[in-house]
């Protein structure tokens, strides 16, 4: 399979913080976040016996399916589901592509959902993004906000507003970006705030840093 890499090591973001896991990084993105800071980009054929290599030695609570962005490849997560169908598949997206989303949704046991401020990739996704939680939702479903200097209030309201009129019951993750291409750190009592606001329309929001960064861990 045509494959960034195939390793192991933990979820260091979200919801399931610090679980083993099998990463599959799959190449090329659709979307340009100012942020972005995976190597996407150089893909090679790698077997996917790793996968079971790294599973005869290893206990893992899922594998992810991770890049760049995963359902630009929907044959091959078929394929791995085919070949691991007794292992739980955890999709980490850009929430921008609901007709492949739909595709392999089946196949899927819990997404991980970017919910994309316009001020970080110079679109508006409020519509793609609603229309792709309808369907993540049928699964273990979370979403995460990337929140830095440049998140206005009003960005992060409409997209607060577009979670709830989906579900209130979604699960919201406040992620403080790791500043890079410019872009500056939030401060931390705007986190606060964001958080305050968002709990006005959802159950549940939680601000929760990249873990794996601090721990210095792929
Ligand atoms: S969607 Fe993810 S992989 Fe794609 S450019 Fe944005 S941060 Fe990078």
């Amino acid at each position: 399979m045509k494959l960034v890499e195939i390793f192991h090591s933990i979820q260091g973001e979200g919801k399931y913080v610090g679980v083993p896991q099998i990463f599959v990084r799959f190449p090329n993105c659709n979307l340009h976040c100012r942020y972005c800071d995976t190597k996407f980009d150089r893909a090679e054929e790698i077997s996917i016996d790793e996968i079971s290599k790294i599973l005869a030695a290893n206990r893992v609570h899922s594998i992810s399916l991770t890049g760049g962005e995963p359902l630009l490849h929907v044959d091959e997560i078929l394929e791995l589901k085919q070949k691991f169908p007794n292992e739980k598949f955890f999709l980490e997206t850009n929430g921008s592509l609901s007709n492949e989303l739909e595709k392999i949704i089946d196949s899927i046991d819990i997404v991980s959902m970017d919910f994309k401020m316009p001020s970080v990739i110079n679109q508006n996704l409020f519509e793609t993004h609603e229309k792709f939680l309808r369907i993540a939702n049928q699964k273990d479903c979370y979403v995460k906000i990337v929140l830095s200097n440049e998140t206005t209030i009003e960005e992060f309201s409409m997209a607060i507003d577009t979670i709830a009129r989906v579900d209130p019951k979604i699960l919201l993750i406040l992620q403080p970006v790791d500043p890079r291409n410019g872009i500056q750190p939030i401060k931390s009592e705007m986190i606060i705030e964001f958080q305050n606001r968002a709990l006005n329309f959802l159950n549940d929001v939680r601000i929760i840093p990249q873990t794996h960064k601090m721990l210095r861990i792929p």
